[in-house]
């Protein structure tokens, strides 16, 4: 996996939960604006409502009330001279010149019937038209707009008849129509205005002074202004109607680009009605301010909370990249690890059709070796050019991995012929240039075609492992493809483990001993106890089962059986003969592994009363070398407990000296191989050098595999301590061995 990849792949995750927070925030916060300036509107909307309503009220409140003032004047007027304190027109007007002011009268006027008289600034009237109008009245009467005698202005007349000298007259108080403004209409919301009508509509007075001269009707006026039609039209018809009917009212109404807020409210005096309108941006206006703030603190709100999730999405995007890299990434080669594989390995299969899929797994051979040679750090840069060729060479849609020390694994489709793959595979990873030094690694290659029902990644590793583990000593091949050979081993594997825990329990599994022998004096050292596996009358060798029980992890129960029915055979020797010989008990590797075995071996030497310096504990060399256990401690324990330590088949586990040098141990075994390949008539053999380690350590030595009398005078010329083999004896059972014992001691 390349690192861009690796990087993809987290950042699409991260994003996607990226996205899905801020996309979340946008909705609540588009909702909440959304909710907001409805609320905020709708308040608006209130707020002008109820404004517009409340001035028209009061508009027409204060007219009521002023005009009512007025008539009060004019009636006290009247009254006074009825009650006759007055002799002449001339009386009445210097008495109440003086007062017209306080009311806005520009003058008094008394007529007669024919409209003929005097007013109080000194004019003289003939034949006021339509005076009748006046005399008609018996209560106070207020006139709607009518043209002035004496001046271009429009006037109202507030008049009331009396009788002066028996002679019926009127007096008329008169005010100039603009006046009201000044007492009454307030132009109050910019665009709005205030409009005083009578209940045909005609405009008495408005607030900008310009309609009421040409005795506008307001319905008219509005609906020509802004050119209303339909719904809008409907809507000052609608209050034309209302204001028939003597009703008061509030509506909205778009006049031009502005909506307006419309009330009419009744004067109470001659049916004329106040009309009060507002346009709505201007009262908004009051408002925007409070919304312009409103809204950037829901920006800010909106900001902080995005910023909040961006940085806990960053951080966890940090945090989630570490676990990635710790779970997923092996660190030496930037591949996947393991778990990597199996996750993918297993998503790769569901999502690829074709049907040349495959799993390569590859090793180096010696890797240890090399390790022990070179160093770690140099080594290191071996597994980083390893995986970085492998991933290479493979198709670019493959899933390339190190699996744990040196296996490679990876999964990939390939159309053409595999074969040239796999030599090309060859061919480029096993030669590779370490510092501009070239150097030639020996590689296993193991491939498996995945079958169309193969759904389970750990089987397909399986099989690409024992195809590569076939290939372990093929030194004619370049890779082994899993094949039906491999196929039947698998068919026998999991026979054997279909019936592994019955033979357990059946006592099918028996242990032979084979004899150790002093290579002085030929008498006996001890024995080493191997199992057997008797199956329907058939003897099974260890070689069949043993490796398949250290990976199924069965081989801890086989152990612990074996160390048990060895300790029984050694209670039994010493009741029966008085004589306990040392035995050797194979400890697995994965029992080894396991942390607190040893608790278990004591248990069973104290059940069975056994001096455990009678039982010696052989451990391959190839388990003191595993990375991931405290080795020592382990081997520590053990002699703490008072086991002797073998080290088994040494020299084929490249463990190092001063590893060696550190470790708590009795015995090298030497492997059988070093036997057969020593050329018996030389001193430069690496048995040779295997004793000379062991010398430097203080360590007796053991050798196996011994077979013919030649092999053993070369044993003694060497000083090996002790010998076993087939020279002396093969494995053989328990009551074998207890006559061998008898006579060989
Ligand atoms: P090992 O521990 O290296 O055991 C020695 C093997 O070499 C035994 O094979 C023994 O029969 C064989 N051998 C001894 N002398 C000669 C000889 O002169 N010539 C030849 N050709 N072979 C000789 P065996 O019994 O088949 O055991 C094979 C391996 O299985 C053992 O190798 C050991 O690793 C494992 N094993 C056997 N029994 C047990 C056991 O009880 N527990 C565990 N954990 N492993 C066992
Ligand atoms: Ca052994
Ligand atoms: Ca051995």
């Amino acid at each position: 996996m390349k690192k861009e990849e690796q990087n993809k792949y987290m950042n699409m995750k991260n994003h996607k939960l990226n996205i899905w927070w801020i996309v979340i925030i946008l909705v609540i916060m588009v909702i909440m604006s959304f909710i907001y300036i409805k609320n905020v509107n709708q308040l608006i909307y209130r707020h002008i409502y109820s404004n517009v309503k409340e001035l028209s009220e009061q508009t027409a409140t204060q007219l009521n009330l002023a005009i009512i003032d007025q008539e009060r004047f004019v009636e006290i007027m009247v009254d006074s001279i009825n009650r006759g304190y007055f002799k002449s027109a001339e009386d009445i007007f210097d008495r109440y010149r003086g007062d017209l002011g306080n009311y806005h009268f520009t003058r008094l006027v008394i007529l007669d019937k024919n409209g003929n008289g005097t007013t109080s600034d000194g004019y003289t009237v003939k034949n006021y038209a339509n005076i009748e109008e006046f005399f008609k009245q018996d209560e106070i009467y207020v006139s709607e707009n009518r043209p002035s005698t004496v001046s271009n202005n429009q006037v109202n007349i507030y008049s009331k008849t009396f009788k002066l000298d028996g002679k019926e007259r009127v007096l008329m108080a008169t005010i100039n129509t603009q006046d009201y403004k000044s007492i009454l209409l307030r132009k109050l919301f910019g665009k709005g205005g205030t409009y005083l009508i009578n209940n045909e509509g005609t405009v008495l007075i408005d607030s900008f002074g310009t309609i009421q001269e040409k005795n506008a009707n307001i319905y008219k006026y509005i609906k020509d202004t802004y050119g209303l039609k339909d719904e809008e039209a409907t809507k000052i018809d609608n209050m034309r109607e209302s204001i028939k009917r003597n009703e008061v009212g509030t509506f909205d109404v778009k006049l031009g680009n502005e909506i307006y807020f419309i009330h009419y409210e009744k004067v109470n005096i001659n049916d004329w009605y106040v009309i009060t309108t507002a346009a709505n941006s201007t009262i908004a206006e009051e408002l925007i301010m409070l919304i312009i703030i409103l809204q950037i603190v829901c920006l800010l709100i909106t900001f902080t909370i995005i910023s909040i999730c961006v940085y806990i999405n960053i951080s966890n995007q940090k945090k989630n990249k570490k676990l990635y890299k710790i779970a997923y990434i092996d660190q030496i080669t930037i591949l996947g690890n393991e778990a990597y594989f199996k996750e993918n390995g297993a998503i790769y299969l569901q999502n690829n059709n074709s049907k040349n899929k495959y799993v390569v797994s590859l090793d180096i051979d010696k890797f240890k070796a090399l390790n022990n040679i070179y160093g770690y750090e140099f080594c290191n840069n071996i597994l980083k050019i390893v995986g970085e060729k492998l991933e290479n060479v493979l198709p670019p849609n493959s899933i390339t991995c190190r699996i744990s020390g040196d296996i490679f694994t990876a999964i990939f489709s390939y159309e053409k012929n595999i074969k040239n793959l796999l030599d090309k595979i060859y061919n480029q990873v096993s030669n590779i240039k370490i510092n501009k030094t070239p150097m030639h690694l020996n590689l296993s290659i193991g491939l498996y075609k995945i079958k169309n029902g193969d759904t389970d990644i750990n089987k397909i590793l399986d099989k690409a492992y024992m195809a590569r583990a076939k290939m372990k000593g093929l030194y004619d091949k370049n890779y082994y493809i899993f094949d039906t050979i491999l196929e039947n081993e698998l068919v026998e594997e999991q026979k054997i483990e279909a019936c592994m825990e019955e033979a357990l329990k059946n006592e099918e599994f028996q242990i032979v001993y084979q004899p150790k022998v002093f290579t002085n004096t030929e008498k006996i050292a001890g024995a080493e106890a191997l199992v057997r596996w008797n199956k329907d009358g058939k003897v099974i060798s260890p070689g069949k089962f043993i490796p398949l029980f250290e990976k199924n992890k069965f081989i801890i129960k086989l152990d612990l059986y074996i160390f048990e029915h060895v300790c029984k055979d050694l209670k039994l020797w010493k009741e029966k003969y008085n004589y306990v010989p040392n035995v050797s008990i194979n400890v697995s590797k994965a029992h080894f592994a396991q942390k607190n075995f040893i608790e278990d071996y004591v248990k069973i030497t104290n059940k069975y009363n056994i001096d455990r310096k009678d039982i010696d504990l052989e451990i391959t060399e190839s388990a003191t070398i595993d990375e991931n256990i405290d080795v020592l401690q382990i081997l520590n324990k053990i002699k703490e407990k008072g086991f002797t330590i073998s080290i088994d088949d040494f020299g084929t586990g490249y463990s190092s000296l001063s590893m060696l040098q550190s470790m708590p141990i009795d015995i090298i075994k030497i492997d059988k191989v070093f036997v057969d390949k020593a050329n018996l008539k030389s001193d430069k053999n690496i048995i040779d050098y295997i004793m000379l380690i062991a010398n430097h350590l203080g360590v007796k030595t053991i050798v196996e595999g011994v077979e013919t009398k030649e092999q053993v005078e070369f044993i003694k010329k060497i000083k090996c301590d002790i010998i076993q083999g087939y020279y002396y004896s093969k494995p053989i059972s328990k009551e074998e061995f207890e006559e061998y014992f008898n006579t060989n001691r």
